[in-house]
């Protein structure tokens, strides 16, 4: 398939992309380069620099004639998304609906969507399955679960077929050491873990050890961004094949709490890397964690490389390719 990555610049895109090829496929990247990185681009692979909030420029690059589309193009900041709405609304979601409409003019009727388990808000039970009631607690997730559900009808009233994929927590590089580009500002876990045992940042803070889990501290999925990418070639080959669209979890399905994670991280860098409990973070649940037992369904997919060894190994490499003076050169 001829598949237009919206979003294939960034760090899930730029996999998404590499896994396409791998496949026998032929990804062109979308993108505004705003968070995405030229050096993230797969060599060989076309980029059409545009932007998702112009309806012309995506109208043009659906225009040119595409099997199938990734959309990854979003904000995925849930602090800022509570603080600044109004640019989660112009762009998750009037762009994607800008997407969809250039991609339904020009016959384009298959689409892979990185949705997220945030649509789901605090677990009422775990693992959670796709029948978990979705109640966003934040801004970020409710722009999800809204394109979600107007998949639903473009799907009902135009035979747009699309696989949202909600991802739980996205980490990891490239296994091959391929794929280099940095996030600008992380704010999640691991990368800012990454930052510390680099000297980029003095410590680390563990929102929270007073939780009711194993350890204290807040557990959570996490799934390598190649296994991620895996599931997005495989869900365009079944809308392909089947012509249904399909909503799916995809997680490790392995609960890992913050100081498991720090251990691994200190073991595999053999840096100190300093930590130290702070307050908790509003709206973090003590535990979420998936079952992917749907993907695995339907998709045939299992998450192969998500044991937390990988997860840091793979993602520490790529930090050593900047140094301790090279933050600058990441960003
Ligand atoms: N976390 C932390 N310190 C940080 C960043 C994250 O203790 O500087 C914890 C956070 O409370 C959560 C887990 O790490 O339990 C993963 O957080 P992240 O923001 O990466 O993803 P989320 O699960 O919130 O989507």
């Amino acid at each position: 398939m001829k598949v237009l990555v919206i979003g294939g610049a960034g760090y899930i895109g730029s996999h998404v992309v590499k896994a396409l090829r791998r496949a026998g496929h032929e990804p062109v990247v979308f993108d505004n380069l705003s968070s995405g990185q030229r050096r993230n681009l797969f060599p060989g692979v076309e980029l059409i620099v545009g932007d998702i909030q112009k309806p012309e420029e995506i109208g043009a690059a659906f225009a040119r004639g595409f099997d199938a589309a990734v959309h990854l193009a979003a904000f995925k900041a849930v602090g800022e998304s509570m603080a600044e709405p109004e640019k989660y609304s112009v762009n998750n979601i009037s762009g994607t609906i800008n997407i969809l409409n250039a991609a339904v003019a020009a016959g384009c009727l298959r689409l892979a969507f990185s949705s997220t388990a945030a649509v789901f808000g605090s677990p009422t039970y775990v693992p959670i399955d796709e029948a978990h009631p979705t109640v966003p607690e934040n801004y970020y997730g409710f722009t999800k679960l809204e394109i979600e559900r107007i998949l639903g009808w473009y799907d009902r009233l135009k035979g747009l077929k699309y696989a949202a994929l909600r991802y739980f927590n996205a980490a990891g590089y490239d296994p091959d050491g391929e794929i280099l580009g940095l996030e600008r500002n992380p704010q999640n876990l691991l990368p800012i873990i990454m930052e510390v045992a680099s000297g980029w940042r003095d410590e680390l803070q563990i929102f929270g050890d007073d939780y009711d889990t194993r350890d204290g501290t807040c557990i959570r999925d996490y799934v390598h961004v190649s296994d991620l990418a895996d599931a997005h070639v495989k869900a365009l080959e079944r809308i392909e094949r089947t012509g249904e669209s399909l909503t799916v979890n995809l997680g490790s399905e392995r609960g890992i709490s913050v100081a498991e994670m720090l251990a691994v991280a200190r073991r595999v860098t053999g840096r100190p890397i300093q930590a130290r409990a702070v307050g908790r973070r509003a709206g973090d649940p003590a535990a979420c964690y998936a079952t992917s037992a749907r993907a695995r369904e339907l998709l045939g997919w299992e998450a192969t490389r998500s044991d937390v060894d990988t997860l840091v190994s793979s993602t520490w490499r790529v930090y050593g390719h900047y140094g301790p003076d090279g933050k600058e050169a990441a960003r």
